[in-house]
């Protein structure tokens, strides 16, 4: 254990995760925006307006680890509000059906609630069934604040490959590792102290968000992470002069794209 926090063994970690997003399912937008300020939603603006698939839309794509549909709805209203273009389609997966069940709410005051634009699938990312999600179907995968929940991210990165046409693109938006020491001594300290202090006051539950940080801390550095995208078959930009991955405010979070061959 570091900092007094528990280490989750891995064979438990699946149900420890599922546990932790069904206690925050309800909370979890909230918590969201306390905890970041709201900077989540600028991350996520970000990540979804310089995603460059492969082909002009419309697009068919998969959000993985979904979760409530924050990327999905960015992906519908960027193709409608940019390209005015209605027929691309998200199917949202996640392994957790309680914030599936939020997201599916939340899509019912949007325009695109019954269109055959939004659909939600519970499934593991390191698994998804392959009657359902079969191969070189998605022309972009994308996971944001996901993988590094899932007890194996090559297995995860597999998947993605699998499902994707060639050609088409894997996106990953993830907290990261900050380059600045200052900065990271500063993050550190918020993170341990104020985070879980705030899942205590806000949510009432205070060991989820231990985890959550826990899960950042140990999640690869931007470099391994693309190496890890590389060896799932993927080809990324260099490390050196950017392409493999953009940093976000100076690498608290991290987009990384790769193509399938
Ligand atoms: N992508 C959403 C967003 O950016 O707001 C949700 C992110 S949330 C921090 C992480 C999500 O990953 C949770 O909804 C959780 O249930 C899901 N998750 C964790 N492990 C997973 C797995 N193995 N397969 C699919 N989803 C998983």
């Amino acid at each position: 254990t570091s900092f007094g926090f528990r280490t989750v063994p891995e064979e438990s970690k699946e149900s420890l995760v599922k546990n932790v997003f069904d206690s925050v399912a309800s909370n979890y937008d909230l918590m969201n925006d306390a905890t970041s300020f709201g900077v989540h939603r600028l991350w996520k603006d970000t990540f979804v307006s310089t995603l460059r698939p492969g082909r002009k839309g419309p697009l068919r794509c998969i959000d993985v680890a979904g979760g409530t549909g924050d990327i999905a709805l960015r992906i519908l209203d960027h193709a409608r509000e940019t390209y005015a273009d209605r027929e691309t389609s998200v199917e949202v997966v996640d392994i957790n059906a309680q914030m599936l069940k939020e997201g599916f709410t939340r899509f019912k005051k949007t325009m695109y609630h019954n269109t055959p634009q939004v659909s939600f699938h519970e499934a593991n990312a390191q698994e998804l069934p392959s009657s359902q999600f079969k191969d070189d179907t998605y022309d972009l995968y994308t996971i944001a604040f996901g993988i590094r929940n899932c007890t194996s991210i090559p297995a995860v990165l597999k998947e993605a490959y699998r499902v994707l046409k060639p050609g088409a693109t894997f996106a990953c938006l993830e907290f990261s590792k900050v380059n600045n020491p200052l900065l990271s001594t500063f993050y550190d300290q918020y993170s341990f102290t104020v985070i879980p202090l705030l899942g205590t006051i806000l949510a009432g539950d205070r060991d989820s968000y231990q985890y959550l940080v826990e899960s950042i801390r140990k999640f690869p550095s931007q470099p391994d992470f693309a190496q890890m995208i590389r060896d799932a078959g993927f080809t990324t930009g260099r490390d050196v002069d950017g392409g493999a991955w953009t940093d976000l405010w100076g690498g608290i979070a991290s987009i990384h794209t790769g193509v399938k061959v």
